[in-house]
């Protein structure tokens, strides 16, 4: 296929839209350009509100469509393919040996479960059924840094042992403690640190494994955690990646790398479910070497400036107040609080998040975290969706003040 034809193929996937025509009773012709969210009679939307599952978090550019769409035309040993694109993956961030997975939450569940296998099939075959299995069953993580994610590991028929601090760490491990898994979200208030983490585990012989599924940018999250010293670190193909939604990325010691790939496809067994095909693993390699290349000063400048503009326009209605905020670790990129007074408009949290929601366009924003205000990001936007984004907000605090 030639460069042009690829081109002109990609232009009709659903997430590029364009002229809506029915596929109802019509074979798809090669120059159709079908709407499938028309035909389907899906609401559509600007993203103001971020990386959400809930969402479809983010869309892929062109260059990783096109990577999808061509090697979704020839077959390829699925091993080879993981084999290939892991050697590149791990090049790119560092690490011994990398592997595709179906989203962080599958890295958390294949990862845990290599380091307890190992590379013994009869062990693979046992999972998630720990006991008697002469497995080890124990994870340990910090209080502060169990608020979901760590449930994936559970996956696996581990229990997590909460800890506070480096004493209850030590105090905590025994004969059946596999694992010391860290949330990289939650560093700042975990007592103990990534570096002390690690250091932890290097002492007491116990593999470390980060959770830094959203913690791009910085870009320098892909490789910093490797070199730190953990031995496997998960991340989210589809967030600020902007990879497949169904894909991540599981990598570190080349000896775990090897036992995770046991208990994945195209194996039977705990994670089979976690099928990530050729066209979204290569996607993936090709989603992670865009977004090593793009430009990211630039990037940040151009929130920034999405940002300056809804601050200055919301801001000229009476009784609304603005907020800048950059969230430390993870989905870490300029937002913006656009908070009123209830005295002066009279509009609740909810009532705008629907008003935008069911306006034209459809516009989606965090409209549940502080009553009185919404939250917006910038980085899921297409070029000049901001205007529009700000003038809608504009407009629906402004009908509202008494
Ligand atoms: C999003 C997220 C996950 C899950 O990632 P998926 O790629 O959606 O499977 C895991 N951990 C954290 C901290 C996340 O933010």
């Amino acid at each position: 296929m030639r460069r042009r034809e690829v081109l002109k193929s990609i232009s009709a996937l659903p997430v590029i839209g364009g002229a809506a025509e029915s596929l109802t009773g019509a074979g798809l012709k090669p120059d159709a350009t079908p709407d499938y969210f028309k035909e389907l009679g899906l609401r559509t939307f600007i993203n103001a509100a971020g990386n959400y599952t809930t969402m479809t978090a983010s869309l892929m550019p062109p260059e990783v469509l096109q990577a999808i769409h061509s090697s979704a035309q020839q077959y390829a040993m699925l091993d080879d393919v993981q084999d290939k694109v892991g050697e590149r993956i791990a090049k790119l961030c560092r690490a011994e040996a990398a592997m595709v997975t179906a989203g962080c939450w599958s890295a958390l569940v294949i990862g845990m479960a290599g380091v307890l296998t190992g590379i013994d099939s009869k062990k693979a075959a046992k999972l998630p059924f720990l006991e008697g299995s002469g497995m080890k069953s124990e994870v340990i993580v910090q209080k502060t840094h169990a608020n979901g994610y760590h449930n994936a590991l559970t996956n696996t028929g581990v229990k997590i042992i909460l800890v506070e601090t480096v004493e209850e760490l030590r105090k905590a491990v025994n004969e059946k403690t596999a694992l010391l898994w860290f949330l990289n979200r939650e560093a700042p208030v975990g007592k103990i640190k990534q570096e002390e983490w690690v250091k932890l585990g290097k002492e007491l012989n116990i593999p470390t494994m980060i959770d830094i599924a959203a913690d791009v940018p910085p870009v320098e999250n892909l490789w910093k955690f490797n070199e730190m010293g953990f031995d496997l670190a998960c991340i989210s193909g589809g967030k600020a990646m902007m990879g497949p939604q169904s894909a991540g990325i599981l990598m570190g010691r080349k000896d775990l790398i090897a036992a995770a790939r046991l208990n994945a496809p195209p194996r039977s067994g705990i994670a089979r479910g976690h099928k990530v095909n050729k066209e979204e693993i290569i996607g993936m390699w090709v989603a992670l070497d865009q977004y090593i290349k793009r430009d990211h000063k630039k990037d940040w400048e151009t929130w920034e400036k999405s940002i300056a503009l809804v601050e200055k326009e919301v801001k000229s209605v009476r009784g609304v107040y603005t907020e800048t905020i950059i969230p430390p670790v993870a989905n870490h990129n300029p937002s913006l609080k656009i908070g009123w007074d209830p005295k002066v408009i009279k509009l609740s949290r909810d009532e705008l998040g629907k008003r935008l929601r069911e306006g034209s366009p459809s516009i989606e924003v965090i409209s549940w975290e502080d009553p009185d205000s919404i939250r917006i990001t910038v980085f899921m936007l297409k070029p000049g969706q901001d205007r529009i984004v700000a003038s809608r907000i504009r407009e629906e605090l402004k009908r509202s003040v008494v």
